[in-house]
């Protein structure tokens, strides 16, 4: 079996890749070493906003939320989108400062205006908040929630359907490389021929990369989360501490969710759940929001953030690798949202050499060129 492409990793960049490339008429299949989504992808808090810090990631989410809420249509599962919007709350004067300056400069700019609250509107609005310390907050109104299984399996059905192949239990050990061309893959001793290979691999990216002679500026970092038990629905904003970088929201059924980075496991270490993660979690739900005191935690699970220099993805070619060679990775802790419009950007700069100028900023050649972007407004 001979490909156009092969895409390595079906995660929901890796689908979504897959999806734009397969309505393109792209001969090409995944291959996933686990099943589909087992890497972060499904292991998220399926949250989506557009407020970033530096407006090439701004721009770029703006893109992709719209993708996001119109991808029942697309893939023909609807991903139950609810816009609960994120409540930054802030707890330094310089924060707030910066927030607000953003908001008028930037934000505003592109439509995406949010809203400065005073402690007082807080208190109000949100009356389970304990608002101790707290100077104020941001409200972006235009972010919320889908649900990660029906974006990740919606792609997956949607890429089989247009006609691309989806292989689990695929582990691709090495990207053949003959000349300076990549030729194509060894998974499960057998060679597949492909003429482009992209690797979207989420934290595993840079094992494979190896083998074409290739390593990315990416680091892994193990995140810790968990599920208490359901209550009534009244946390309706993802709710950010930017002092504790922490945050809880409610998923639609009523489970209390969050998560809090701590302590930092850096590597593809084993994922797993740590006491202290819990204990120091507990602590700071409770000193916001009291009423949780008594809730009971159901479940708790652990991911990776693939992290860059710069908590940027990384999306394209490099002219100094193997010709054919292609990577979507590197979100940092937002892959989730931006996946729809970076697979729709990547396709096409795999089928038809084109380059967006969304796209652009993301390129891998920006950290030798010293173009890194100045993102950091990341949560966890
Ligand atoms: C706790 C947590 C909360 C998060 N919350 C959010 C959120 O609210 N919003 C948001 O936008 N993002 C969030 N993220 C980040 C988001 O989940 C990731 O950025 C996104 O899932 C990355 O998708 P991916 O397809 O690049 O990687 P992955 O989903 O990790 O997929 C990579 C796939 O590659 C496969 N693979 C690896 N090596 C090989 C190989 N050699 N051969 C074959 N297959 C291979 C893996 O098995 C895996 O399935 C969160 C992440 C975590 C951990």
């Amino acid at each position: 079996m001979k490909y156009d492409v092969v895409v390595i990793g079906g995660g929901v960049v890796g689908l979504a890749t897959a999806y734009n490339l397969a309505k393109k008429g792209v001969k090409g299949a995944v291959f996933e070493k686990g099943y589909v989504g087992c890497g972060s992808s499904t292991r998220n808090v399926s949250r989506f906003r557009v407020h970033f810090w530096s407006e090439e990631n701004t721009r770029f989410a703006i893109e992709s939320r719209k993708r996001l809420l119109n991808l029942g249509k697309m893939t023909k599962w609807n991903p139950l989108p609810v816009l609960g919007g994120y409540l930054w709350v802030i707890y330094d004067e310089d924060v707030m400062k910066a927030y607000r300056t953003n908001n008028d400069r930037m934000w505003s700019r592109l439509g995406i205006a949010g809203r400065v609250m005073e402690r007082d509107e807080i208190r109000e609005k949100y009356p389970y908040l304990n608002v101790e310390g707290v100077i104020g907050a941001f409200y972006g109104p235009q972010d919320g929630q889908v649900h990660h299984d029906f974006v990740t399996y919606g792609y997956c059905s949607a890429a089989i359907r247009h006609g691309f192949g989806v292989y689990e239990g695929a582990d691709v050990k090495s990207i053949v490389v003959s000349g300076n061309s990549v030729t194509g893959i060894s998974v499960n001793g057998k060679t597949i021929e492909a003429k482009k290979v992209v690797v979207c691999a989420g934290a595993w990216s840079n094992s494979i990369l190896s083998s074409a002679g290739v390593q990315l500026p990416l680091v892994p970092e193990r995140k810790e989360l968990c599920v208490i038990e359901p209550f009534k629905r009244r946390i309706e904003p993802f709710i950010v501490n930017t002092k504790m970088n922490f945050y809880v929201c409610q998923s639609i059924r009523g489970e209390v969710m969050g998560s809090i980075e701590y302590p930092m496991v850096k590597g593809v270490v084993e994922l797993r759940n740590t006491l202290k993660w819990a204990a120091r979690f507990s602590r700071v739900l409770v000193e916001m929001i009291p009423s949780l005191r008594y809730a009971r935690m159901m479940r708790m699970w652990s991911g990776f953030y693939e992290v860059t220099p710069d908590h940027s993805h990384i999306l394209g070619r490099d002219p100094d690798w193997p010709e054919g060679l292609y990577v979507g990775t590197g979100f940092s802790g937002h892959g989730f949202m931006m996946a729809p419009f970076a697979g729709e950007v990547l396709a096409e700069n795999v089928a038809e050499d084109k380059v967006h100028p969304l796209m652009k900023p993301y390129l891998p050649t920006r950290f030798k060129e010293g173009k890194e972007i100045k993102e950091t407004m990341v949560i966890g």
